[in-house]
């Protein structure tokens, strides 16, 4: 049992059990490499860390939305400018889709600029006829078979990776892009579907109106999330809201981008000082790496940045209290976001228990669905897939058990991409969808080296969805 009440340290995560820990061949060589990372600057900064803690508290009291998503896992190789585009370009479609909706602002936090980290089922896997170390991500080691064995330089490489990356994040929301007033810059030039373009443009035709509306009678703040303003009119990347977020799995990187600021009123670190996550605006726990005595959940409690935890079937009620009596012991809204992960055919057997315990023991979360993580299957021909149905149906049970449970769904977490081939046709990772794709088109245009993705139709598909649902 995680002991509250002992000092918490950036470190203290070091006396605990360590789930999918890496070893490296040269201790001495990491030491300097993370000394190095140390010494860096700061990715993201304390205030757009706080500004998107308030904008959680608005999710969860039903005032916002979120939509978290992007990659399973960034490559190196994938850090290029029109990867990045697209899936901003996808993040704010999807979002204006459910804005639409819902008539809700959306927090916006992309799966981008560090998830570089992935846990494993197992440590080794056979290539062949041989046992290789299993892949880890781009910042543990290689997919090639040859670059299995961890390297410490790689550590390095993920931060400048997240620097390039998020450097071209600012660059594009500041400069435009995101203007409502030209959409098709960053939205439907290759989506094949008349209906989807024609229900999309509709959409985008009406927002314009309605901005140019709202100019003209002097009202335009040009921005599109004015209910959560706080300190400046400025967006926190931009003008409009993004945040980033990755699994914080590698706790020595987490550690070395952990620094302490100035900050008023916190209960954490020395008086007045609170320590922050600088490496991304969210990090989360995964589903494997939850213990309530692990490392994990050591080093999550003491920062100050809002965090998420997975939760799969695994998890018992009561432990899903303590986890939260842990993380968050002073109840602050906006701090923990429990992002649910069951599979369709069990989410029924779970979540109508986890509501009821979060509930009772008064905690305050939003709550997430990911309805891809517990939907995982292998096609016939041997590669991992998932059924779009399956996702809807998870999605679907998820918003209606919440309602049965006098609770609502905050937003979804989602594993898509808007990458296209050099042909211009998207990925084909994921079954099914308005562009019905069947189990002999998957080879075509598989790219995801970790979990397959929603490609950019399929991704409006679940927005029209969600947002229809909201819409009553
Ligand atoms: C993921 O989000 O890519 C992931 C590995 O999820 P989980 O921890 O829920 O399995
Ligand atoms: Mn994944």
């Amino acid at each position: 049992m995680a002991e509250t009440g002992s000092r918490w340290t950036p470190s203290s995560w070091k006396s605990k059990h360590v789930a999918q820990a890496v070893t490296y061949p040269d201790e001495q060589h990491l030491a300097r490499v993370l000394a190095k990372i140390n010494a860096l600057p700061p990715l993201v900064t304390p205030s757009e860390i706080e500004r998107l803690r308030f904008q959680l508290e608005a999710v969860q009291r039903n005032q916002a939305f979120l939509l978290h998503a992007g990659d399973c896992a960034e490559s190196f190789d994938a850090c290029i400018q029109q990867n990045i585009s697209a899936k901003i370009g996808l993040i704010l479609s999807f979002s204006l889709i459910l804005i639409w909706g819902s008539r809700l602002p959306v927090v916006r936090v992309g799966r981008i600029a560090g998830q570089y980290a992935k846990p494993r089922s197992s440590s080794t896997e056979r290539i062949g006829d041989k046992e290789f170390l299993s892949f880890r991500g781009d910042i543990v080691n290689g997919l090639a078979p040859i670059h299995r064995t961890p390297d410490p330089e790689r550590l390095l490489s993920a931060y400048f990776h997240s620097a390039a990356t998020l450097n071209h994040v600012r660059a594009l929301l500041t400069s435009g892009f995101a203007s409502l007033h030209h959409p098709r810059d960053w939205s439907l030039s290759h989506v094949r579907s008349p209906s989807l373009r024609d229900e999309f443009e509709k959409i985008t035709e009406g927002l314009s109106d309605a901005l140019d509306f709202s100019r003209t009678i002097g009202v335009d703040s040009g921005r599109d999330s004015a209910p959560f303003e706080r300190g400046g009119a400025r967006g926190a990347l931009g003008e409009v809201d993004f945040y980033t977020s990755h699994e914080g799995l590698l706790l020595d990187y987490e550690q070395a981008m952990t620094r302490e600021f100035l900050q008023a009123g916190s209960s954490v670190g020395s008086e007045g000082n609170a320590y922050y996550n600088t490496s991304a605006h969210f990090i989360w726990i995964g589903d494997r790496t939850r213990q309530l005595d692990g490392a994990h959940v050591e080093y999550f409690r003491g920062i100050r940045n809002p965090i998420g935890i997975k939760v799969g079937p695994t998890l018992g009620n009561d432990e899903l209290v303590q986890l939260l009596q842990v993380v968050n012991p002073n109840k602050e809204p906006g701090r923990v976001t429990l992002i649910t992960r069951y599979g369709a055919s069990k989410i029924q057997d779970h979540l109508p228990g986890h509501i009821r315990a979060v509930k009772d023991a008064r905690h305050p979360v939003v709550w997430v669905c990911d309805p891809m993580h517990g939907n995982t299957l292998t096609s016939g021909t041997g590669l991992k897939t998932r059924n779009f149905g399956t996702i809807i149906s998870e999605l679907t049970s998820c918003i209606t058990l919440h309602a049965s449970s006098g609770s609502r769904l905050g937003g979804v977490s989602l594993e898509f991409t808007g990458e296209l081939n050099d042909e211009g046709f998207s990925v084909t990772e994921c079954l099914g969808g308005s562009m019905e794709l069947g189990e002999e088109q998957l080879g075509k245009r598989y790219q995801s080296f970790c979990d397959p993705r929603l490609n950019f139709e399929q991704s409006l598909d679940v927005a029209f969805l969600v947002s229809n649902y909201f819409k009553d």
